[in-house]
């Protein structure tokens, strides 16, 4: 593949940067033409769908041959995160300034080169006129980092035969766990906010004998919360440990559920961050993140409550989370208190991809061809992206990109939704090629 017009790519990725889609209010429209433009040039046609006032999703097709699996590049978003901090930028966050071998600016990382990265080796792809057996599609939607409701989701509920697919690839993987050991995320954990009210008996705080004092409460439901043992599950931690170049005994007594509390103990105490990610990826975890309760010092408050950010694994819904944290509670906390759901949707629940199909394989090979002597770490991510839509509606979704080795995972961690976003020129190549590899070896 010799025909790998990167300036072009590097040029459609300043542009995109340029373009400014923060959301809010997003305006993806502008991406969205942008990208259009490129594709006609190339004598390409697609669909443009506006879902909002200036909000819209692009999607192009080679059709298959044959009646046989169907690949998508994307659902990939046009939409960026807000600047907070514009000075504490090294170049102006909407410049698309290269510096250093990298393109800044704000979605340089998250997700823009993932979407010129596509659009080129979709083009590519028509320009060789390459017949794939199952449709190639290209799918760029608006407003994922508001939650989709202008974007995949709005595909989805609007045009589903357009979105209908075997197999997705989106944000984010690729990058190196440990030397060619790379990351793909095949599922994500989904989420729920919980509020715990207590009630109790107001009055003046001088006389606080005998009263019911909600706050009490609240103080003792944290404690019980944070110490609640959570059952949990090794299931998820399997794909990470075997993969991940750990040895026999490691893994043997990492992916035991006998062994994993251990483990945790051990882990904690000199590998603070490793033992936070095998606890998060075994079960559903509570956090209280918010504590409210009276509003004035001398009188005793009437209610008192806290407010929980519930992470579930994906076989896990909200009723699941409310029984354990009645659990959590004991009898006396669990009759008293009122549980409100403040924020939950059918679209935040987890969601998971199998690991064992023809499409895993390939993306194994691709990586092979461009990362000689790679093996792939399957992990189930921990925020939300738009592949739980595509599950949702009966496809399969990957995290796929390939990372420049040369970029370490420090940076792109803080990086993301934060200043200086920035990505290697090499990132965008390999992910270009990565993309143009798969979609041969899996259609071709
Ligand atoms: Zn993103």
């Amino acid at each position: 593949m010799d025909n790998l017009n990167l300036d072009e790519t590097i040029a459609l990725l300043q542009e995109l940067i340029r373009n400014k889609c923060v959301n809010p209010p997003g305006n993806e429209m502008v991406n969205i033409k942008s990208i259009e433009e490129f594709l006609n040039k190339k004598g390409i046609s697609c669909k443009v769908f506006q879902s909002a006032k200036n909000r819209g999703n692009l999607i192009a097709r080679i059709k298959g041959s044959e009646n046989s699996p169907s690949m998508m590049f994307g659902p990939s978003h046009v939409d960026v995160v807000p600047i907070e901090k514009p000075n504490e930028w090294h170049v102006p966050p909407f410049s698309g300034e290269i510096k250093d071998g990298k393109v800044w600016g704000r979605g340089a990382f998250d997700m823009l080169f993932l979407v010129a990265a596509q659009c080129q080796a979709f083009a590519m792809l028509h320009s060789e006129k390459f017949k794939p057996k199952g449709d190639l599609i290209l799918a760029i939607v608006a407003d994922e980092e508001a939650g989709g409701t202008f974007g995949c989701k709005w595909m989805i509920d609007n045009h589903p035969a357009e979105m209908k697919v075997s197999y997705a690839v989106s944000e984010f993987g690729g990058f190196e766990i440990s030397k060619n050991k790379l990351i793909i995320p095949y599922g994500e954990k989904g989420g729920i906010g919980l509020r715990l009210t207590f009630r109790g008996e107001s009055g003046h705080a001088s006389i606080p004998f005998g009263k019911d004092n909600p706050i009490e409460k609240v103080s003792e439901a944290v404690i019980r919360i944070n110490k609640y043992k959570m059952p949990y599950t090794t299931k998820y931690i399997k794909p990470l440990v075997e993969n991940s170049g750990a040895n026999f005994i490691q893994r043997t007594l990492i992916t035991s559920k006998l062994f994993l509390s251990l483990i945790l103990k051990i882990l904690c105490k000199n590998s603070k961050t490793e033992a936070a990610l095998l606890h998060s990826l075994s079960r559903t975890t509570f956090a209280t993140t918010i504590i409210r309760g009276g509003q004035k010092i001398n009188v005793l408050p009437g209610t008192s409550s806290i407010d929980i950010d519930c992470r579930l694994l994906p076989e896990q819904d909200y009723n699941y989370a409310i029984k354990h944290i009645k659990k959590a509670l004991g009898k006396k906390l669990a009759e008293e208190v009122e549980i409100t759901i403040i924020e939950d949707s059918l679209e935040n629940r987890g969601s998971e991809s199998p690991l064992d199909n023809d499409f895993v394989e390939a993306m194994k090979h691709t990586f092979h061809k461009l990362v000689p002597n790679s093996t792939i770490v399957p992990l189930i991510a921990f925020g939300a992206t738009d592949l739980r839509f595509i599950r949702r509606n009966g496809g399969n979704g990957y995290g796929f990109s390939l990372i420049d080795p040369k970029t370490p995972n420090s940076e792109i961690t803080e990086m993301i939704h934060n200043k200086n976003e920035r990505v290697s020129i090499k990132t965008i190549e390999l992910t270009t090629r990565a993309m143009y590899e798969l979609a041969k070896e899996f259609l071709g």
